[in-house]
């Protein structure tokens, strides 16, 4: 049995852009999972990065069909490490 998401997040308008998986092995993964999870190992600027695509959850609805979960997990540690640096600003 296969986890399928169910968040918002797989209508957000951030991963139209995104590339699309051709067939590789993230195809029916989650992208809005593999951006929070990227997020969150960007928040903690982590040095050794892992997708850990096997544990994703699937999904082909909304703007993350098919999109890569390679871009997506970029994309989120990017934004976490960017965010990381405005926390000091916010006080
Ligand atoms: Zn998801």
């Amino acid at each position: 049995m296969t986890l399928q998401c169910t968040k918002k997040h797989r209508y957000d308008d951030r991963f139209v852009s995104l590339p699309d998986d051709q067939g590789g092995a993230g195809r029916h993964k989650c992208a809005g999972c593999a951006y929070d999870h990227g997020l969150e190992d960007g928040k903690r600027r982590l040095e050794t990065l892992e997708l850990g695509l096997d544990v994703l959850p699937e999904s082909q609805a909304g703007t993350v069909r098919h999109k890569s979960p390679h871009a997506a997990y970029a994309l989120g540690y990017y934004d976490g490490v960017k965010g990381s640096y405005e926390v000091v600003d916010a006080s």
